[in-house]
């Protein structure tokens, strides 16, 4: 299988990174030792990205604004450093209870995405460790990505969804998906 996407969006937690959930403290914020180089070969074929992430620790309390804002700092330098590009990162921090357009699986935030940086959604991939990164991908009409890295496995278990494409991690879907044995 070949595929190349012009965009990926990424989920956050339990896809690039660990997930011990609610991360307030960029000092517990740790990616995945196999995600820049799943990263590198997608922008090798082509792929920008754009990380699309629910953050309901604010709206609980539990992680400031100002903390995230250090988190996401350090992901766009990680993103540099590595030679990606990183078109943006948008976070949701509504509570589940009360939900906005914007809190996956509504797509709010890729809406915003397309139209502050203008790219076509048709060509775009959606990959995350939920329910909520599918069922958007699945409204959006774009192909999508579920990782058995975070809560993936026990995703994929419920059988209640159907990605475009299930891998055991980032990795080795990339290489699934650009035909890299
Ligand atoms: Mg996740």
């Amino acid at each position: 299988m070949k595929k190349r996407y012009k965009t990926i969006f990424l989920d956050r937690d339990g896809t690039l990174n660990f997930d011990p959930g609610y991360i307030s403290n960029v000092k517990n914020f740790k990616f995945y030792n196999f995600t820049f180089d799943a990263l590198k070969l997608f922008n090798s074929a082509g792929s920008n990205f754009c990380i699309i992430t629910n953050q309901s620790g604010i709206a609980r309390g539990i992680i400031k604004p100002n903390e995230l804002d250090q988190i996401n700092d350090f992901i766009k330098n990680s993103f540099k450093k590595n030679k990606l590009n990183l078109l943006d990162i948008y976070y949701c921090p509504d509570h589940p209870d009360n939900p906005s357009k914007f809190r996956k699986p509504n797509t709010g935030m890729f809406e915003m995405a397309i139209k502050d940086h203008g790219f076509e959604i048709k060509s775009s991939l959606m990959i995350g460790d939920n329910f909520c990164d599918i069922i958007a991908g699945n409204r959006l009409g774009i192909d999508t990505m579920l990782v058995l890295t975070g809560k993936g496995k026990e995703v994929n278990n419920s059988k209640k969804i159907k990605p475009t494409f299930v891998a055991k991690n980032i990795l080795v879907g990339a290489k699934s998906v650009l035909g890299i044995k």
